[in-house]
């Protein structure tokens, strides 16, 4: 099976279409969506619709939360918070109510998917060091997890020999034997200083793991911010990729 994974969009319009059309391409047999699908951007509701088309899978994420009122802002830097009260404003009912009873994770065969941790996903923590990787290997059975987040792609591999230890995030051969919690970065605000949209690959047959970079109009979708008087600042990272 191909399996496509994809996460934080952030309503970002411009890079979700971007992903659409690598999906058309890539052709994958299943799509997994791992949360934050609002907060940020500027096309809240058309994020979620579209992103309901596309994924099999479609799991929440803080913000998805937080605009649809099942959790609080009250954490979130200031832009973010203030991006959540326009995007709780904005989003039509039935998004709200969908994006309110999302599931936090899933599990199919030897994988799992979660927003945030395996062990306590409700509590929103990041998975950023081996150190991070290590504890939650510990919170999931299955051989792999996809995680989301931070909007950094990374890899974190678990040795036979229980050793955990970062890895290229770009390419992975998950071999038997070996366990692994795998980020594959934002669609819609990536954070690694790449500008581009990032979509995961996987093949579960042959465990080849490939990160797909796709560049798209950050202008168009920076200028939907400010056009919509959300912070100027989250309209200048999409250009800086941070
Ligand atoms: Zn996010």
């Amino acid at each position: 099976m191909k399996l496509a994974i994809f996460s934080d969009v952030h309503g970002n319009l411009p890079a979700l279409e971007a992903v659409r059309i690598a999906l058309e391409r890539e052709a994958p047999d299943r799509v997994w969506f791992l949360g934050d699908a609002v907060g940020y951007g500027a096309h809240p509701n058309e994020c979620v619709a579209g992103i309901r088309r596309m994924a099999h899978v479609f799991l929440a994420g803080n913000h998805d939360w937080a605009a649809s009122g099942r959790c609080s802002a009250e954490t979130f830097t200031r832009a973010a918070r203030e991006a959540i009260h326009w995007t709780s404003a904005h989003l039509q009912h039935e998004h709200a109510a969908f994006l309110a009873a999302l599931p936090r994770t899933h599990r199919e065969g030897p994988l799992r998917a979660v927003h945030a941790t395996p062990g306590a996903p409700e509590c929103w923590n990041y998975i950023l060091t081996a150190a991070d990787a290590a504890g939650c290997f510990r919170e999931f059975s299955q051989q792999c997890c996809f995680v989301a987040h931070s909007h950094v792609p990374a890899v974190f591999v678990r040795t036979p020999d229980g050793n955990t230890r970062p890895a290229a995030p770009e390419h992975l051969v998950v071999q038997t034997g070996l366990r692994c919690i795998i980020n594959c970065g934002s669609a819609g605000q990536p954070r690694d200083g790449n500008p581009a949209a990032c979509l995961g690959l996987f093949d579960t047959r042959t465990g080849h793991y490939r990160l797909v970079r796709i560049p798209y109009d950050t202008t168009a979708a920076g200028r939907a911010i400010l056009d919509a008087g959300l912070p100027p600042v989250l309209a200048a990272r999409l250009e800086s990729g941070r």
